[in-house]
């Protein structure tokens, strides 16, 4: 089955952008899961400039508990600057901190076509 003809497992919403999910079978886990935009290896920014990221992104260095006095979040999911959209549960979110922000920002992958 070609990719036009595969219907997303679910949309996400984040930073005024739509992603499409798609399952992916593993071969060795005989199941198929998610597969998220890898937004390390391609990174990813609104129009202001804030890099899109998955909740559970490893923390970069800039992550900082959500409440106070708590342990270092190890995903980006866990971190105050990790804003959703939508839902507590939004697995795609922004990155809303000012030290990963990019000056003019970059264009998505859809822009870039
Ligand atoms: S949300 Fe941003 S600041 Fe927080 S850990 Fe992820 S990339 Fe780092």
């Amino acid at each position: 089955m070609s990719l036009e003809e595969k219907q997303p497992y679910t949309i996400c919403w984040a930073g005024g952008r739509q992603f499409q999910i798609y399952l992916e079978y593993d071969e060795q886990l005989k199941e198929s899961y998610p597969a998220y935009p890898d937004f390390d290896a391609h990174p990813e920014y609104t129009k202001d400039g804030q890099p899109f990221a998955t909740a559970e992104q490893e923390s970069c260095p800039y992550g900082m508990p959500r409440m106070e006095g708590a342990p270092l979040p190890c995903d980006c999911g866990g971190c105050k600057w990790f804003s959703r959209e939508n839902t507590p549960y939004d697995p795609i979110g922004v990155c809303i901190c000012s030290k990963r922000r990019r000056e003019s920002g970059t264009k998505s992958e859809e822009e870039k076509r």
